[in-house]
């Protein structure tokens, strides 16, 4: 997602307007990462090799090293290569979508459906259409599958 924000000024010319279709039946950004775990749940990974931005293009584009400096310092030392609670990241992804969100231009509209996806059904006017939870569907024109590698079936 965030690369199809920073590309939009790229397409702004081909179409009136990019909608982004956003299917999760969790909060959106947060993922794997659940933000109501308890905190001695550690990640695997050190603080400073995790972003949700590849373009650095902006001081607010903060990774989460930064993030949790700004946000738990008062709480404890953080150093870049600390190993920080799971639920943290879970927070620091759903700011970032927020902040995507908010940055996003005009004519990216962007909306988040909290539910699952069920299916995805070739029509026949060569797009795709993904089918819901609830039986309703959205005919779109790609589909990016990033479902992770939990509770898949
Ligand atoms: C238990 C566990 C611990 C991990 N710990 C670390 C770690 O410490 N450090 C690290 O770097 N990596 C870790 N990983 C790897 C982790 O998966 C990736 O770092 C990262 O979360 C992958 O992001 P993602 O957005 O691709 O997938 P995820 O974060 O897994 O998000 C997938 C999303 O797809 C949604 N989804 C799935 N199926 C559907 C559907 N049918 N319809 C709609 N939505 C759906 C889910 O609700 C979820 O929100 C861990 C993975 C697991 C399973």
């Amino acid at each position: 997602m965030e690369q199809i924000i920073h590309q939009a000024p790229r397409y702004k010319t081909q179409f009136a307007a990019v909608f982004v279709h956003m299917v999760d039946p969790g909060k959106p950004g947060v993922g794997i990462h659940d933000t109501d775990q308890p905190e001695y749940f550690l990640l695997n990974t050190i603080c400073s090799q995790l972003t949700a931005f590849s373009e650095p293009s902006s001081k607010e584009h903060l990774c989460f090293y930064q993030w949790s400096k700004q946000r738990y310092q008062s709480v404890r030392t953080i150093d870049p290569g600390d190993f920080l609670p799971r639920r943290w990241l879970g927070e620091y992804l759903s700011w970032s979508y927020e902040m995507l969100c908010q940055q996003a231009p005009d004519h990216l509209r962007m909306k988040h459906y909290q539910t699952e996806a069920v299916d995805i059904q070739s029509s026949r006017c060569g797009r795709e259409r993904v089918i819901l939870q609830d039986h309703t569907s959205i005919l779109a024109e790609g589909v990016f599958l990033t479902t992770g590698h939990a509770n898949i079936k």
